[in-house]
């Protein structure tokens, strides 16, 4: 590693011990939780001196809130967080924002629309959803059937979304409608910024069986957006939709499940505690140590693939139609990671609640269940297996017309 990042690492730790509130070490997933008028006023201070040097985002440019860092610095940032208990909770609390409309709006946005709403994602002060699921376009979105129609200043938008995520708390949708009904499937399509707050969105969220909400139905009758809100070229939205899963793909690279908090235990310090060791030190059943050190390995391989793809674009990753290999390799190893524990832990790993069962065995339950969630959001892993044949192995596209 250049001198140059040795000294930024020593200079982000420094900061960060001055600067992060030691009352949250270990709350990151209280973020949106009931937590105490104390803990929020820290996340508040927290979140202005983050955004304050420009770390809610770190790689965007300065002018639009980021700092212009290359993504080797942008890594140690959160390395040097997680050695303190520390955390960057602005990409949550912009909802989609920072890692999916925002790089987006970066590449096709216009200098008005940069400006309007960069600032606001990267300080986490604006949340953004997204529109894209339908409830008859799924994997196949370019089925999709909300209409925007062109009104003079404005275009007038009508139909329905699914699985919107954090609908109901954000302010701003990033939404794919179609603006040409006569025109083939994957044309006519157009990708629109549209504000939440108005008369004609009306959001339902969708309870989960563990009684959370994380999305919605969105319904759109009439809602309205500015004809200067249109992301990209008219009808040409299928193209900036198509970089926008990328962008999402790459931000899903990392091999772990989203709720897995920093500081949970290895899987070797979980295998030693339940199934224990035999005389000499061996994990003392030779079928599960097999499968242990197989998934150590793929997991260590798909880090380093990925540490290997940051080195070698110079610190700026170029975001390609790689990024559903590397989304699916991170599901498999997150989701064997929490199968793995769940075995590890026996009974203890499947308890929901109670006092029978210690705070990582709960959350492991929640990791595992979760984590079903990885291999569909973003676009199911088979999904990603035909984008890869087709668009890397140059395979022919069998399973889509149109
Ligand atoms: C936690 C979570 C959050 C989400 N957040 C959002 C959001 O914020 N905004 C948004 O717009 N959407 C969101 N989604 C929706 C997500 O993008 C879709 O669920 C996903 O694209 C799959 O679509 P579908 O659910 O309609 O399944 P379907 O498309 O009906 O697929 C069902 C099954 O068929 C398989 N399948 C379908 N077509 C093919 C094919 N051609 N080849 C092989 N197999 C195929 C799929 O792999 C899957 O196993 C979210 C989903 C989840 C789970």
């Amino acid at each position: 590693m250049s001198n140059n990042l040795e000294m930024f690492r020593e200079e982000v730790a420094a900061w960060v011990t001055e600067n992060f509130p030691p009352g949250l070490v270990g709350s990151a997933m209280g973020l949106e939780g009931q937590s105490s008028d104390e803990v929020k006023a820290d996340f508040e201070l927290w979140r202005q001196r983050l955004a304050g040097r420009g770390w809610g985002a770190p790689t965007w440019p300065k002018q639009y809130g980021g700092a212009d860092l290359s993504d080797a610095e942008a890594k140690i940032i959160s390395q040097e967080m997680g050695k303190q208990g520390a955390f960057n909770p602005i990409p949550l609390m912009a909802g989609m924002g920072v890692t999916m409309v925002g790089p987006t709006v970066l590449e096709y946005g216009t200098d008005e629309q940069k400006e309007k709403h960069l600032p606001g994602m990267a300080s986490g002060e604006v949340r953004w959803c997204l529109g894209l699921s339908e409830p008859n376009a799924g994997s196949d979105l370019a089925s999709l059937s909300t209409r925007a129609e062109d009104d003079g200043d404005s275009f007038v938008i009508n139909g329905q979304k699914i699985w919107t995520s954090g609908a109901d708390i954000s302010q701003w949708c990033g939404a794919l409608v179609r603006t040409d009904p006569s025109a083939g499937k994957r044309d006519g399509i157009s990708f629109v910024l549209l504000p939440m707050n108005q008369e004609g969105v009306t959001t339902k969220p969708i309870q989960l069986i563990s009684g959370i909400s994380p999305f919605c139905e969105t319904f759109f009758d009439n809602a309205r957006t500015d004809k200067k809100e249109l992301l990209g070229p008219l009808n040409e939205g299928w193209s900036v939709v198509k970089r926008l899963l990328q962008h999402e793909r790459q931000s899903q690279t990392q091999a772990r499940s989203p709720s897995a908090s920093s500081n949970k235990p290895s899987l070797q310090e979980v295998a030693k505690k339940y199934v224990g060791v035999d005389d000499s030190g061996k994990l003392d059943d030779p079928d599960l140590r097999v499968r242990l050190v197989e998934h150590l390995m793929d997991s260590q391989a798909h880090n380093l693939t990925v540490g290997r793809i940051t080195a070698e674009a110079k610190g700026k990753v170029e975001v390609s139609a790689a990024a559903s290999i590397l989304k699916n390799s991170a599901t498999r190893v997150a989701q064997g990671n929490s199968e793995l524990t769940l075995e590890l832990m026996g009974n203890q790993g499947i308890g929901w609640e109670g006092d029978n069962f210690n705070a990582d065995e709960l959350s492991n339950v929640r990791d595992w269940l979760w984590g079903k969630a990885i291999s569909i959001y973003g676009g199911s892993y088979e999904v990603q297996n035909n984008i890869i044949s087709k668009n890397i192995l140059g395979l022919p596209e069998t399973t889509q017309k149109g």
